[in-house]
């Protein structure tokens, strides 16, 4: 087949995320890719200022991580989790264990981040029923939020979104107001009455509140207080609620700190993680809890955990995510991702002039721009081929999120596409229905 053949074929037959099944719009063919580098065949090189979604934290097909799957390969490459174990499952959850907060120790291996998120409800409500409250059975999330595309995720996610389109779908929870003090604001508590009050009108229907600590990612790219964190662990243990961080985008040192909710100094009850967990190289999540919440959900009936996906604890992703684990503990990822922020800061201040800029965000390794309206997918496009620098933006907001090994060089280059995006013409008014992706 021919490139062209290819993407012809594609583009015939090919469903891509978040896309008209036939008529979507273009892709580009990736050939190969290295570090911050994706190829295509003609050889052009566009750099990834957005990890791949957030994954490639270490560089693409990094050979350290491509070898320990190499390996792994050559012994076990699956078998079923039911009635097996191996070393790869267990050193990976050892470690995994040692790097999550003191008395997170108990693990579930799940395949995609959605699914880690599918399993801490589900923990949440077996927990709740083993213990004597069946009765609460709902979760209570932040608007702005988002915790995944599966149907259960898709519930917690903020309302706004894909709520309407699959209204009859989804179950019902309950919506806290997005949490409205910046990450470096002055914290005023009359911000939390709306968890406050949703908590103590329901107390008896709420298995667990699920937040994003601090960076509200996918549908807001918003960063708010940590005392937040702070004042929804206090109602959780005052009313016997489980709480659920979600750390899938935040986690591996994205904002600085390897888990985002250290800034509030506070531990949950659930953690999920994935994305730049194999450093995007295979699909692979957790789901971390207490031995409180296992030994909950162990004494009540069945006392059996009902989860268990086919590739539970596939030894190819946790080999994977051994090695990636291996990368962020062998250098300084924090200071990594220091030196980006402060290059994002620097760099992507200025553009706050700009007429269709609304706002500029940055915090760790994430630079966001947020547009009044945005630019002409097409203008995009052009940019992205211009500068060698892949970018997807989406709704109003043009953002980075680049690999933590990114050289300031090549930030730099990201600084300059990001700079071109917020010069270009304004596209026309946003769909007001809630999707634009
Ligand atoms: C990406 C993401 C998910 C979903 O993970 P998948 O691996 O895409 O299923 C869930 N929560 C957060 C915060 C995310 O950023």
């Amino acid at each position: 087949m021919t490139d062209a053949e290819v993407l012809a074929f594609d583009r015939a037959h090919l469903w891509h995320p978040y896309a008209s099944p036939v008529n979507p719009p273009p892709v580009f063919l990736a050939e190969r890719s290295a570090g911050t580098q994706i190829v295509l065949p003609d050889g052009t090189e566009l750099t990834d200022a957005v990890s791949s979604w957030w994954c490639a934290a270490h560089g693409h097909n990094h050979p350290h991580i491509v070898e320990a799957i190499h390996r792994q390969s050559r012994t076990l490459s699956h078998v079923m989790f039911g009635g097996f174990t191996h070393r790869p499952a267990v050193e990976l959850t050892q470690r995994l264990i040692a790097m999550t907060p003191e008395g997170l120790d108990s693990v579930f291996l799940a395949d995609s981040g959605s699914i880690s998120v599918e399993v801490a409800t589900k923990m949440a409500v077996q927990y709740q029923r083993a213990t004597g409250h069946p009765g609460r059975c709902r979760m209570l999330a932040l608007r702005g939020g988002y915790h995944g595309d599966t149907v259960g995720a898709m519930a917690l996610s903020d309302p706004e979104g894909m709520h309407t389109l699959f209204a009859g779908l989804i179950p019902h929870h309950f919506f806290a107001d997005q949490p409205s003090i910046a990450v470096d604001g002055t914290w005023n508590e009359a911000a939390f009455d709306s968890i406050r009050t949703l908590v103590e009108a329901h107390t008896d229907e709420i298995a667990a509140m699920i937040c994003e600590p601090v960076f509200q990612a996918a549908n807001a790219m918003w960063f708010y207080h940590p005392m937040f964190l702070r004042r929804m662990r206090e109602l959780c243990d005052e009313h016997g609620l489980l709480l659920i961080f979600d750390e899938i985008a935040s986690g591996f040192y994205r904002t600085g700190p390897r888990w985002a909710h250290t800034r509030a100094g506070v531990a949950p009850d659930i953690l999920c993680i994935g994305k730049a967990l194999t450093g995007g190289h295979l699909t692979l999540a957790a789901t971390v809890t207490t031995s409180r919440v296992a030994h909950g959900i162990a004494g009540g009936t069945p006392g059996a955990f009902m989860h268990g996906p086919t590739y539970m604890g596939n030894p190819l992703a946790c080999a994977a995510g051994i090695a990636s684990l291996d990368l962020f503990a062998a250098s300084d990822y924090e200071e990594k991702a220091r030196g980006i922020e402060t290059q994002l800061r620097a760099g992507l201040a200025p553009l706050a002039a700009r007429e269709n800029v609304a706002a500029v965000r940055v915090l760790g390794a994430v630079g966001i721009l947020e547009l009044r309206r945005p630019p002409r997918a097409e203008d995009v496009r052009a940019v992205i081929l211009e500068h060698g620098v892949w970018l997807r933006p989406f709704s109003n907001i043009a953002y980075t999120m680049p690999p933590l090994i990114t050289p300031p060089e090549t930030v730099q280059k990201i600084i300059g596409a990001l700079d071109a995006v917020s010069a270009l013409p304004p596209g026309p008014p946003l769909p007001t229905d809630g999707f634009h992706e």
